[in-house]
């Protein structure tokens, strides 16, 4: 036998630990999670007579966001994030305008919903990071409780959901007041 074929099991410990952290990933032994990503991207105008609702908190301002449930652009976009990690139609293709059963729906529920699907399928939240896009109301106060009430709805620790605020500093529309932005880029890993 040659002598490279009659390196022990120690010895190839050993290389493995010699290995990059890359390498050391493409060893065939080593099992490792499937992990996707995914991103959301929402929009919603701003109307008198609405709560403004930002992941699960409402939040006193004069104006609220427009929309079919209660247009929560935060969780919209998170839940987004998930379903393009997940590989499926997205938030209006799943939960259509159309449908009358969901009208004011809190926007947790269907955080909660895609979870669901998301678990049945074998895959968990490493984590899942967020920004709002909105000039006024300010939004530091709020973004623990945010946090938290994400967190609760995808079945995660709090650790594992983050949330920031920007302002535009008045430019186009969300500088305006016309509406509020958010973003949210999710990982998930699956099984190995
Ligand atoms: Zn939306």
């Amino acid at each position: 036998m040659p002598k490279s074929r009659q390196r022990s099991a120690p010895g190839r410990a050993a290389r493995a630990n010699d290995a990059t952290p890359a390498a050391r990933l493409t060893e065939t032994h080593v099992k490792r999670p499937l992990l996707r990503v995914g991103c959301g991207v929402d929009a919603h105008p701003l109307r008198p007579g609405r709560r403004l609702v930002l992941g699960g908190v409402e939040i006193p301002h004069p104006r609220g966001l427009a929309g079919h449930s209660d247009a929560d652009v935060l969780s919209h976009a998170v839940c987004d994030a998930l379903l393009g990690a997940l590989g499926l139609e997205d938030m209006g293709a799943r939960f259509p305008d159309s449908d009358e059963t969901l009208r004011g729906r809190p926007s947790l529920w269907f955080l909660e919903e895609v979870m669901r699907e998301a678990r049945t399928r074998g895959f968990e939240i490493v984590n899942v990071d967020t920004v709002i896009l909105a000039e006024a109301p300010r939004l530091q106060p709020h973004i623990a409780a945010m946090r938290k009430m994400l967190a609760a709805a995808l079945g995660v620790s709090v650790d594992s959901v983050t949330v920031k605020a920007k302002r535009l500093e008045g430019m186009g529309a969300v500088g305006r007041q016309e509406g509020i932005m958010a973003q949210a880029i999710a990982l998930l890993a699956g099984p190995t």
